[in-house]
């Protein structure tokens, strides 16, 4: 089934408990923080049913439709799908987004990977993942990932510190598990539910096992509270900051205080290894569309610094055009990334189509690593007119207007309004307080970059290497033993 834009407000006009500012959030659909993000879900839900867009949103089986972004991939071709569907999107709505679904379902995808180490413990827990795939796919739920506790201090054992800085079970019943702490999750206050797991860490020791719990958690269950950031949209003219008021995500402490999960939503539960195998492979499916975001992130900046180079007409100079090629290079280093692992796609465990995962891996690296580099030399070739630029305001009022035309006006094709809207544009995505935080989101919210080095490291092939190094020095096979 594809759900509506309508079924989707619904769905989340549950009771939820929702706090922002201080304040009990009465309907997170139409409060200003959330209601052009949650639009923008809405919007997804709707263009599935659209003749339009339907064709790039949704597939069929057995007679149903489904939506694209949930469907587990199984040939190269579905990976293709993948990228036009969020391409149809992303053009739609006129931004990124990045948080809408598509990016967090895979680690599910991921843990049934590793059903075999689920079955140790109980068969049961194997099946309920099969199951929660499956009903994902049926019911084209809005999907989010919880990982992150506050964690407390680390120079500390866990069994020092107030338990609930990590997630643990504190109670088992007839009917589920009784949760208890606290994870950081982008879009929860308006998602349906989140895979639930544990955090970035070795996993090795068995004292810790209460805390090895992988779930799903509905986001509007008794217990389930969401504290979250105070929101960019709303907060100035949309004229002056158009990207931060159409397409904040807002992230949220949500705090568990004692959440019963029924059994036939737990995955695993005092089980260190599947926590192992979930935080070494959690990323194989869902780095695709996370890396797949900064592509577009690229084209903002590509976009905005050739605009402005050809509004001024310095486009020409050798020397500017040398550092749109660097960004262009950084957009094409992702997208390669992105062709490749397609291209040389691996089988799972499960019989999925994995991205290439050193590729894929490396492509993260590459794409977060290098971006605060690649948004300085937006920064540098858009010059220092976005900083000093007056609002929109100033270019309507009298007075202040006649000045404002006059200097921003620079020829017949670019008058002054269209170069407020670009300096508007570019700062939101360059300089804002949004821009800030959109970069911090890039380098954490799908792992931290040691942990983006961790995943390369596990997954590239370094014998190629030694066995290059070894027959060029003429050493002997004993060495790669
Ligand atoms: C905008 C944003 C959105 C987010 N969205 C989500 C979400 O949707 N779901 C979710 O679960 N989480 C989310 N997160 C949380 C994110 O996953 C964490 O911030 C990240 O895992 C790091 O954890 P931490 O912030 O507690 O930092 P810490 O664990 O305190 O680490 C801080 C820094 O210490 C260093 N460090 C710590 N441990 C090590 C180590 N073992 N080796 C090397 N260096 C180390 C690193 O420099 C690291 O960046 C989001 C974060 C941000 C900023």
């Amino acid at each position: 089934m594809i759900r509506t834009g309508a079924q989707y407000l619904d769905g989340i006009r549950d009771g939820r408990e929702v706090w922002i500012d201080g304040e009990r959030v009465k309907d997170v659909a139409s409060h200003k923080a959330f209601a052009p993000i949650v639009a923008v879900k809405a919007r997804m839900y709707d263009m599935q049913h659209e003749a339009a867009h339907q064709d790039a949103l949704t597939y069929t089986e057995s007679g149903e439709r489904h939506s694209v972004y949930n469907q587990p991939p199984r040939t190269q071709e579905d990976w293709h799908r993948k990228w036009r569907s969020v391409d149809a999107l992303l053009h739609e709505i006129g931004g990124v987004v990045t948080r809408v679904g598509d990016e967090t379902v895979g680690e599910m995808w991921s843990l049934q990977d590793g059903r075999d180490v689920l079955a140790e413990i109980d068969p049961r827990f194997a099946a309920n993942i099969d199951n929660h795939i499956a009903r994902v796919v049926e019911r084209d739920p809005f999907h989010v990932s919880a990982n992150t506790d506050p964690k407390g201090d680390r120079s500390k054992h866990i069994t020092q510190r107030d338990p609930d800085m990590m997630v643990h079970v504190v109670k088992e019943t007839s009917a589920g598990i009784i949760i208890r702490g606290a994870k950081y999750e982008t879009a929860a206050a308006y998602a349906d539910q989140a895979f639930l797991k544990p955090t970035v860490g070795a996993w090795s020791d068995e004292k810790e096992s209460d805390y090895a719990l992988g779930c799903i958690v509905k986001m509007g269950a008794e217990g389930v509270k969401h504290i979250c950031r105070d929101g960019f949209a709303g907060r100035g003219n949309p004229a002056d900051y158009p990207l931060a008021n159409r397409f904040d995500e807002v992230d949220t402490l949500v705090v568990f205080d004692n959440v019963l999960i029924p059994w036939e939503d737990v995955f695993f539960y005092r089980h260190t290894r599947a926590a192992q195998h979930i935080r070494a492979t959690l990323h194989r499916y869902s780095a695709f569309p996370y890396v797949l975001r900064l592509l577009y992130n690229a084209d903002m900046m590509i976009g905005a610094a050739l605009f402005n180079a050809k509004q001024t007409g310095l486009e020409k100079l050798q020397a500017v055009q040398e550092k749109l090629a660097d960004l262009a290079c950084y957009r094409e280093g992702i997208r390669a990334h992105l062709v490749a692992s397609i291209a040389l796609a691996e089988k799972s465990p499960a019989g999925l189509l994995m991205p290439n995962q050193s590729l894929l891996y490396a492509g993260r690296v590459l794409a977060c690593s290098q971006l605060p580099a690649m948004m300085h030399a937006a920064r540098e070739l858009i010059g220092g007119q976005i900083c000093v630029t007056p609002n929109a305001a100033a270019f309507q009022a009298e007075g202040s207007s006649e000045w404002l035309k006059k200097f921003y006006s620079l020829n017949d094709n670019w008058q002054s309004e269209d170069r407020r809207k670009l300096l508007a544009f570019s700062r939101d995505l360059l300089n804002s307080d949004y821009a800030g935080h959109r970069l911090a989101f890039v380098q954490f919210a799908q792992a931290p970059h040691f942990n983006h080095l961790a995943a390369v490291y596990r997954n590239f092939d370094f014998s190629g290497p030694l066995d290059f190094v070894r027959r060029a020095a003429d050493m002997s096979d004993k060495v790669m033993g």
